[in-house]
């Protein structure tokens, strides 16, 4: 069986523990199971980017020893194919245009539910619009590969939800499905603040006829008021002088059991070990743990 992966971060901040624990996942899966492993910076939303950041997040992977295959790609670059399936959508009538602001959504529904006020009342030609999916009432469910058995219906989770936003951008969820279809991948390993982005990826990759890549979704590393790691809750970026017990960490967190002696070893040491001995069924179902350190 052929296996591509990826790691796709955002330069939104920069490079954490948290970060690392899904390059390193998402790595060693590929790894271990002879398959290919690619980087894709998601730079689609240059309001929310940190000047310089994507630049340097070649350079920490490299530290880290976690090389990738072929040229790492840019969704910035990649727009036209966006554009293009959201034509797809559009004239399939799965999409619609939607000018309602967050404001007008919430007094109507009391919620962010949409309504599908602009699927009955399709706004003017011209006003500035959004781009929504209709949601079917029916379940999407999948087994994801560490997190188990998971059903969700859209309409009354996330109902009509927006792949284009009034601001000119492509959203985050159109992106990652045409790219992880044209990238060819057949296994998403990444955070569980993700799973539930899930079965809305799913969802529009059944519209377009796009196989589903398989998915597992690791604990994300919570600190010690439970708060995931994040550049909200300042998360120190990582320090790539001493990436070997950083290494060591991560194996840690994802129940790898490294052994002790390990803790003393060379990166490439700790990394050849973790190909080696990479065990994905150990990994503990739950959505977060607490990282027993304060100095990562
Ligand atoms: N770019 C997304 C993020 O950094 C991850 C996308 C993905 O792995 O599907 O949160
Ligand atoms: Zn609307």
């Amino acid at each position: 069986m052929s296996y591509i992966g990826r790691f796709a971060p955002s330069p939104t901040g920069p490079l954490h523990f948290g970060s690392l624990l899904a390059a390193l996942a998402s790595f060693l899966d590929a790894r271990s199971n002879n398959g290919q492993w690619l980087l894709r910076i998601e730079d689609l939303d240059p309001p929310r980017e940190q000047e310089g950041l994507k630049e340097k997040f070649p350079e920490v992977l490299e530290a880290f020893g976690l090389y990738w295959d072929d040229e790492l790609s840019l969704q910035s670059e990649r727009l036209e194919y966006y554009r293009d399936v959201l034509q797809q959508l559009l004239d399939s009538g799965d999409a619609y245009r939607c000018s309602c602001s967050r404001k007008e959504i919430q007094q109507r529904s009391g919620n962010l539910l949409y309504d599908q006020h602009c699927l009955l009342h399709p706004p003017e030609e011209g006003a500035n619009c959004a781009i929504r999916v209709c949601c079917k009432d029916s379940l999407i469910s999948f087994r994801d590969i560490i997190q188990g058995p998971h059903a969700y219906n859209l309409k009354t989770s996330s109902g009509d939800f927006v792949v284009y936003r009034r601001d000119g951008l492509f959203a985050y969820q159109l992106a990652v499905i045409v790219d992880d279809y044209l990238q060819g991948i057949t296994h998403v390993v990444r955070g569980s603040d993700l799973l539930d982005e899930t079965p809305r990826q799913i969802h529009l990759q059944q519209l377009l006829g796009y196989p589903s890549p398989a998915y597992a979704h690791i604990p994300v590393a919570n600190n010690s008021e439970g708060q995931k790691l994040s550049k909200q809750t300042y998360a120190e970026a990582l320090d790539c002088s001493h990436p070997a017990p950083v290494l060591y960490k991560a194996l840690q967190f994802l129940d790898q059991e490294p052994p002790a002696e390990l803790q003393q070893g060379y990166r490439d040491e700790v990394l050849e070990w973790a190909i080696q001995n990479w065990d994905i069924r150990k990994i503990s179902a739950v959505k977060g743990k607490i990282l027993q350190t304060g100095n990562i």
